[in-house]
């Protein structure tokens, strides 16, 4: 089922994020915990992929991942693609073998740039790769989008801008960066309205487990910290049990702060830990 159908219902889509084993690791290694997450019964279940190089842009874990997600626990996949590295003969690859394994989502990606990487040609922006994912496909393709402004764009007006472009090409679901402070996102689907993209957006949910975890994902993204959140990471960085229960009662409250301001989606970013995703679905299953 091509998960912007799901969104047809009235009710909030919830999903989870995961991430593969690392190239060359058995794809075995991840699938106990894809058994309890599916236990969860999520509407999808997205598998990142690494950005360098077309062995790891969709690469077999990545593939591997997503078609246990569907074709043994029966619950629908979308594998993360990114293009940043790929030609066009190593995106239609990935495809053939998709649709192999019947995974019909694909979270369409530019990827990061890695200077020490010499890029290849064929796509630019991830609407590059949205463009060859539909003239090559019956996929359904969704886009990521940056409620507080991508970090390479000059500012958020012009990202809309490139988003708009994403969405006419044929991205039509977006899932959001991760954030911990719900007003910007309020003000970014505004304007997401306003220029005229009407797609789904899922909101994108991390619960924090660690400060470690929480410095490397500011520093990469740039989530902006409401002080309320620096308080409660302050109070709590040396005890990882108080900070793991501290932050996923925060991401509880920022989710039901979301879905009754009427949210289409929620996107858990739960780092491959079935406690945290059953404490936060637990907590939130009867008000989706
Ligand atoms: P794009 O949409 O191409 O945007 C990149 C920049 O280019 C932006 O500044 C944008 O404003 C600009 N731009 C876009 N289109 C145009 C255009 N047509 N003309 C001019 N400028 C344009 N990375 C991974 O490596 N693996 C993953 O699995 C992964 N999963 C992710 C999941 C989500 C939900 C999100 C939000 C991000 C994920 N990322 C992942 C990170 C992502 O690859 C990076 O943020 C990357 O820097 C941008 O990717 P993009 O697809 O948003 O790029």
């Amino acid at each position: 089922m091509k998960v912007s159908r799901m969104f047809d219902k009235g009710k909030t889509v919830f999903s989870i994020e995961v991430f593969p084993p690392k190239k060359g690791a058995p794809p075995e290694g991840v699938f106990p915990t894809l058994e309890r997450l599916s236990d969860l019964r999520p509407d999808f279940i997205s598998v990142t992929c690494g950005a360098g190089g077309s062995e790891s842009a969709g690469g077999d874990n990545t593939l591997e991942t997503a078609s246990f997600i569907k074709n043994k626990c029966g619950v629908e996949a979308m594998a993360h693609l990114t293009c940043v590295n790929s030609s066009k003969a190593d995106v239609g690859r990935i495809l053939g073998a998709l649709r192999e394994r019947g995974v019909e989502n694909i979270l369409a990606l530019r990827g990061d740039v890695n200077p020490d990487i010499p890029r290849k040609n064929d796509f630019t922006h991830a609407s590059d790769l949205t463009e060859f994912i539909k003239a090559n496909g019956d996929f359904g393709v969704s886009g990521a989008c940056y409620p507080e402004g991508h970090v390479e764009a000059g500012n958020l007006n012009s990202d809309l801008k490139n988003l708009k472009k994403k969405v006419d090409a044929g991205v039509s679901v977006l899932i959001t960066q991760l954030f911990f402070d719900n007003s910007p996102f309020y003000s970014f689907m505004e304007k997401v309205r306003l220029i005229g993209i009407d797609a789904p957006v899922s909101a994108g949910i991390m619960p924090v487990t660690s400060k470690k975890q929480i410095e490397r994902m500011v520093a990469m993204c740039g989530a902006s910290l409401p002080p309320k959140f620096a308080k409660m990471i302050a109070r709590y960085e040396n005890n990882p049990e108080a900070l793991r229960d501290a932050g996923i009662v925060y991401a509880g409250e920022q989710i039901v702060d979301l879905i009754s301001n009427g949210v289409d989606g929620i996107h858990l970013y739960a780092m491959n830990s079935p406690y945290v995703a059953e404490k936060i679905f637990g907590s939130v299953s009867k008000l989706l």
